[in-house]
């Protein structure tokens, strides 16, 4: 099976999936080297838990990129204190986001500890 690596830039701070294995990977947000054995945060062997280890990482924020901290930027907590049963379609609208990709940030949301019930088509917050 294929191992995956999430490392971070030594630069801009920015994570991502690598196939472990690999001796330098360029980084995609500034074109830093990164040398992977060095850069190593996270070692998994399932992409999909890799992929949601680099969501959150990134969503922390980037150190000095304006990418990830733009005004646009809306704060799942306060979505949550707001709806307490919201469907994808509506946690999308919110975000301004793709179902798939409000999909699998409620995915990492669970991740965090967060209390969702999941139901056919919609999600209910568990206080
Ligand atoms: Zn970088």
């Amino acid at each position: 099976m294929t191992e995956y690596a999430v490392v971070v830039c030594g630069r801009c701070g920015f994570a991502r999936l690598v196939v472990a294995g690999t001796g330098k990977s360029r980084c995609t947000h500034c074109g830093y080297t990164i040398d992977i054995s060095r850069a190593i945060k996270h070692f998994t062997g399932s992409a999909r838990e890799a992929r949601e280890v680099v969501f959150r990482l990134n969503a922390s924020g980037i150190s000095n990129s304006g990418k990830k901290t733009g005004s646009k930027r809306r704060d799942v907590r306060s979505f949550l204190s707001k709806h307490s049963v919201f469907t994808i379609e509506e946690f999308a609208a919110y975000f301004e986001t793709s179902n798939q990709e409000a999909e699998r940030r409620i995915e990492s949301l669970l991740d965090q500890g967060n209390v969702l019930r999941k139901d056919k088509d919609h999600f209910e917050v568990v206080r």
